[in-house]
């Protein structure tokens, strides 16, 4: 073929930009469709302590596509983000996620799980947000200090002022934090000390290499021995084996999310999960500090 010249190039980007935006688009109106016909399900990933037992789970959500199957929410969440129906979405999450936590609550072998409940800062933002989600918590009846919100430092990037306030609103409810993906965001650490978080959760990109990669693996204690000075607890998420669980350990990180134990599954799948590891583990039927 000839050379591509220059305004070939522009044409080809432009062609590639339209085709972004009417795909977009195309998503926009299936994802409105998609609220009305209640195609999202809250999928559910156990968060697990050093002993091997379960001491609660992510919330993820997915979109069961008539056509596509399931969609995993980074195929969607910046649509929803961008046409404002992040917010019908983020109620539905909320809602779900507290009627799943008062169905645990009622049930001896899964009443000690706390759920964690991913909140873009769109939603953060939404001048509603707190008025849902108290009205919530009320009416499903949950216990609120089960209850975990994972937002990002993309939440922190301006007007801090403001989501202090809603985030001290919400603590003083009994609702706590997550500082979700730390690491991989653009802010200073100088905020963190303003900010009413519970739990740091390392991102799963360093996690994948952190045996090999000694940057990874210094980016990762380092986290930890943030987390300790400043006395929040950690998680790391993207725990794939047991060699990263240990290194993990060894730095004091006790608390795993990952497929190393499970991926996100349905809540019934999630109850036989918890029937199995029972079985097996007899320290998860007691609070257990040592090894296994
Ligand atoms: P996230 O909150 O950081 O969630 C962790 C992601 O890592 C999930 O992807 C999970 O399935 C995946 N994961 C878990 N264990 C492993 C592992 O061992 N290895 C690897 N490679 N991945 C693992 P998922 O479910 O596709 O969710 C992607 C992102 O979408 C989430 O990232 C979160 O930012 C967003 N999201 C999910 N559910 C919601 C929601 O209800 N509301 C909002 N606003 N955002 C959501
Ligand atoms: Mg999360
Ligand atoms: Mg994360
Ligand atoms: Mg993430």
């Amino acid at each position: 073929q000839a050379k591509t010249s220059g305004r070939n190039l522009i044409r080809f980007f432009d062609m590639g930009m339209q085709e972004q935006v009417t795909a977009r688009a195309i998503l926009g109106n299936e994802l409105r469709e998609a609220i009305q016909k209640n195609q999202f399900v809250l999928h559910y990933q156990p968060q697990m302590n050093e002993a091997g037992c379960i001491t609660g789970a992510e919330a993820l959500l997915r979109w069961m596509h008539p056509r596509h199957g399931v969609m995993p929410p980074d195929s969607f969440i910046s649509v929803a983000e961008d046409t404002g129906l992040i917010l019908p979405i983020g109620r539905f999450v909320m809602e779900t996620a507290c009627a799943q936590l008062v169905a645990w609550a009622a049930r001896p072998e899964t009443a000690h799980l706390t759920l964690s409940i991913n909140v873009s800062a769109a939603q953060f933002r939404d001048q509603e947000f707190i008025d849902h989600t108290l009205a919530t918590v009320k009416s499903s009846g949950v216990n609120s200090c089960k209850i975990m919100l994972e937002i990002t430092e993309s939440l922190l990037l301006n007007s801090l002022e403001g989501i202090i306030e809603k985030m001290f609103e919400l603590k003083t409810r009994g609702i706590s934090f997550s500082l979700d993906d730390f690491g991989t965001g653009y802010s200073s650490l100088a905020y963190l000390k303003h900010l009413p978080i519970d739990q740091l959760k390392i991102d799963k990109s360093f996690i994948r290499d952190v045996l090999t990669d000694m940057n990874d693996a210094v980016i990762v204690r380092t986290i930890i021995a943030l987390a300790k000075s400043m006395e929040l607890n950690i998680i790391a998420e993207g725990v794939e084996t047991k060699e990263q669980r240990e290194l993990l350990a060894k730095n004091g990180c006790f608390a795993y999310q990952g497929y190393l134990y499970a991926g996100p599954m349905a809540t019934e799948e999630l109850e036989q999960y918890m029937q199995q590891l029972i079985a097996k583990t007899t320290a998860c039927t007691s609070t257990s500090a040592g090894n296994e």
